[in-house]
């Protein structure tokens, strides 16, 4: 038995077929087609999906369910509502619409719920019973496990953690509001914050380097010991550890996992965060159990191992 798993994202609409044992056997990957609406996106899931049921039939392995990880506000009847990385409002019924076309149950969950539950069960957050996943990519997703228990809210919108407000007079962000974390903490922006450094002076960036800078680039240029980028890793440290503080102080997680592109340098961002965290969170930092800030285990695939596995935790055995 296996199952299918989608992420997608809001570049790449990533899947791949897992086994009940939890072992990855398929994957294939598209680009998403964010700018040319909900329909265009639905059909490259279509795509990615039929893609993996043909690499599932020629293992001969029956596939039982299917769960996809999306990048936004999720109802808990598996509408995509809202995506501000795929343009805005969606309206995307996913729930009714893949069990239509496939004939297979079908689960529809946040990308970063996702990727909390697949790291909670079988990753780096297991073995805690609170854990908060938090991805940095285009933008911020949160997932949270409290007390056990994934936690969805009343409607399905839990964990949008990206757009707690930290500095209300900021820039604009996606969602409409202003100052969001995700603006100065995400993927994203540290490749904004590496440009800039570059717009500075203060950075010389050197030939081969091509302009924009991303984040990625921004944290190989510092794995390297290139001093400019060391710092503005150290910066983005900084505010990555202002959003996690104020998330800790709320949910008191003992195990905080942090996933997304950037985190494939955790060895260099991870001391740093630690660090600052403690240094944020003041005289509190004595007087509790600081929560463990540990790296993704399954990396960029911890949405779609997630989305598998909260499909085949729905299936009957
Ligand atoms: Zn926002």
């Amino acid at each position: 038995m296996a199952a299918i798993g989608l992420d997608m994202g809001g570049t790449k609409t990533a899947g791949l077929l897992l086994t009940a044992n939890g072992e990855v056997v398929g994957s294939h990957t598209l680009p998403t087609p964010s700018r040319e609406g909900p329909a265009a996106v639905l059909a490259t899931l279509v795509l990615v999906t039929e893609h993996l049921l043909t690499q599932a039939k020629q293992l001969c392995m029956d596939v039982a369910a299917i769960g996809v990880g999306v990048p936004g506000l999720v109802s808990t009847s598996g509408q995509l509502c809202f995506a501000g990385h795929l343009g805005g409002e969606v309206g995307l019924d996913l729930a009714a619409l893949l069990p239509a076309r496939f004939m297979l149950p079908t689960v529809v969950d946040n990308d970063n719920t996702c990727a909390g539950y697949a790291e909670w069960t079988a990753g780096a957050g297991r073995g805690f019973d609170d854990v908060l996943y938090v991805g940095l990519g285009t933008g911020i997703g949160g997932g949270i496990i409290s007390g056990g228990l994934v936690q969805r809210g009343a409607n399905g919108f839990a964990g949008e953690v990206g757009h707690i407000v930290i500095d209300r007079n900021g820039e604009l962000c996606t969602c409409g509001r202003r100052g969001c974390w995700e603006l100065s903490a995400s993927g994203t922006a540290l490749g904004r914050q590496g440009e800039q450094a570059i717009v500075d002076g203060r950075w010389n960036a050197a030939a081969g380097l091509v302009r924009p800078v991303s984040g990625t680039d921004v944290m190989d240029q510092a794995a390297l010991g290139v001093d400019p980028a060391v710092a503005v890793v150290e910066t983005f440290a900084g505010h990555l550890a202002v959003g996690l503080v104020d998330l800790a102080l709320v949910l008191d997680p003992g195990c905080i996992v942090l996933g997304g592109g950037v985190m494939t340098r955790a060895e260099l961002l991870l001391p740093s965060v630690r660090q600052q965290f403690r240094l944020l969170l003041g005289d509190m930092a004595s007087m509790r159990a600081l929560p463990e800030l540990r790296a993704a285990h399954f990396g960029p695939r911890s949405g779609a191992v997630g989305a598998a596995l909260l499909a085949l935790a729905r299936v009957p055995r």
